[in-house]
């Protein structure tokens, strides 16, 4: 029986030295197949043509170079693109192009789904599948940048931004986001193999400060992450106290605001800026009152941070809405007159549902297609019945801190 083939995707710069060593060839191969591979996107090993012969066919024999087969690929008005990757079983992951003036970003998926189930993101409200490998992350980052290189518009951008060691070919994309699907600290050693490569100049050569994990505060992996590769951290923070992050991000119930906080002051010296991102989701009458955005100043008095706003993408079955324009203004008002740096995230690629949280692959596991109807129907009964009905003396309630605890209590159900 022949043992399946290894996927080249997978190594980063030291395994492909140690596969390469384990084949009897020089060290100086490694290189040249990350070269081939990441730098100039070649997947055929026959195309490899600097390779000796009998090399290439020892490869050919146990290796391939294979990224996420592509099941849709589209485009958005303001030239968002957005690719729906199947990773077998009849679920999908997705991965964003979002062009800008200044810097090309590709927005990355860690997992099929997620296993944390924060109240208003669609991916958690999916459920968890698999973790992806380290070949199946990097090998977004693979696709895209090889694709984008063919796509006059893309190609046009390059000039504008030539990076050393990537003279032949210009590049596309200048950063990448781990803010698709899933939670990058529970794919541990995968993200970090693909975030080696990302940063390793035999491969795409990003700077630090351009690659960004962004956490829903899994604190033991923060402490690693400092010590094994750090790039720049953004922390989905979407509550100034405990009470009610518990709702909306469950996994604070295991690693409370204190624990979190007390992570990212230790994560600071090794930060690749002298600062963290907090993002902040804001969900009307939930989270976005004048009470809560100066609790939030409180709470993050003592640590070198900037503060993105995310309007909330909503998606029907989350019984959530999106903060109005106003309201986040007056919110965001109150960070800056506190002296603090807050940001309001432009939303990008709408019109083919590409913002934050509204990445939950089309293709879906169908054995629990049924299990998730009936929770959803509960949800919508609940917004019914008690969000969409009320008077105005409710909704003056609906900004303190205490009230949307219990309004999100009843979407527990
Ligand atoms: N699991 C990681 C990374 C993926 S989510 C994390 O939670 O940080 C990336 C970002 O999108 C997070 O800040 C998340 O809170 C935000 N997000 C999720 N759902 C959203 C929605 N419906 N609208 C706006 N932002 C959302
Ligand atoms: Fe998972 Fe992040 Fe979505 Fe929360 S916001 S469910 S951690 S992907």
């Amino acid at each position: 029986m022949t043992s399946p083939r290894v996927n080249l995707l997978d190594f980063d710069a030291d395994q492909m030295a140690a596969y390469v060593a384990g084949l009897n060839e020089k060290p100086f191969r490694a290189k040249q197949l990350m070269q081939w591979i990441h730098q100039r996107g070649v997947s055929d090993i026959n195309d490899m043509s600097d390779l000796a012969k009998s090399f290439r066919a020892t490869l050919l024999d146990k290796a391939q170079v294979l990224s996420l087969p592509v099941i849709k690929d589209e485009h958005a008005a303001d030239g968002t693109r957005k690719w729906l990757l199947d990773v077998g079983a009849g679920n999908a992951v997705e991965s964003v192009f979002i062009p800008e003036d200044d810097r090309g970003t590709l927005c990355i998926s860690s997992q099929a789904g997620c296993a944390v189930n924060c109240r208003f993101c669609s991916t958690g409200h999916q459920g968890f599948s698999r973790n992806l490998t380290a070949g199946e992350i990097i090998g977004q980052l693979w696709f895209a940048e090889h694709l984008l290189r063919t796509d006059p518009n893309a190609v046009r951008r390059i000039e504008k931004y030539p990076t050393p060691g990537w003279e032949h070919t210009g590049r596309v994309i200048s950063n990448v986001v781990l803010m698709g699907m899933g939670e990058p600290l529970l794919n541990y050693d995968n993200v970090v193999t693909a975030l080696r490569l990302m940063l390793d100049d035999r491969a795409y050569g990003l700077s630090r400060r351009r690659v960004t994990v962004s956490t829903s505060g899994v604190v033991p992996m923060i402490d690693r992450l400092a010590q094994d590769c750090p790039v720049a951290l953004a922390v989905s923070l979407h509550a100034p106290n405990d009470k009610l992050r518990d709702q909306l991000v469950p996994l604070n119930q295991k690693y409370p605001l204190r624990e979190l906080l007390a992570a990212c002051e230790r994560y600071l010296p090794f930060a690749p800026r002298d600062f963290l991102t907090f993002e902040y989701c804001m969900l009307d009458g939930v989270n976005d009152s004048d009470i809560q955005a100066k609790e939030l100043v409180r709470l993050l008095a003592n640590i070198k941070c900037k503060i993105n706003l995310i309007p909330f993408n909503p998606f029907p079955e989350s019984g959530l809405k999106r903060s109005p324009a106003q309201r986040v203004h007056a919110f965001a008002s109150i960070l800056l007159d506190a002296g603090m740096v807050a940001t309001v995230r432009k939303t990008r690629g709408d019109d083919i549902a590409a913002a934050c949280g509204q990445l939950a692959g089309d293709v879906v596991d169908r054995t629990r297609v049924r299990e998730r109807a009936v929770h959803d129907k509960q949800i919508n009964l609940d917004q019914d019945d008690d969000v969409d009905s009320l008077d105005d003396e409710e909704i003056e309630q609906e900004y303190q801190p205490e009230h949307s605890v219990q309004w999100l209590k009843r979407l527990d159900d």
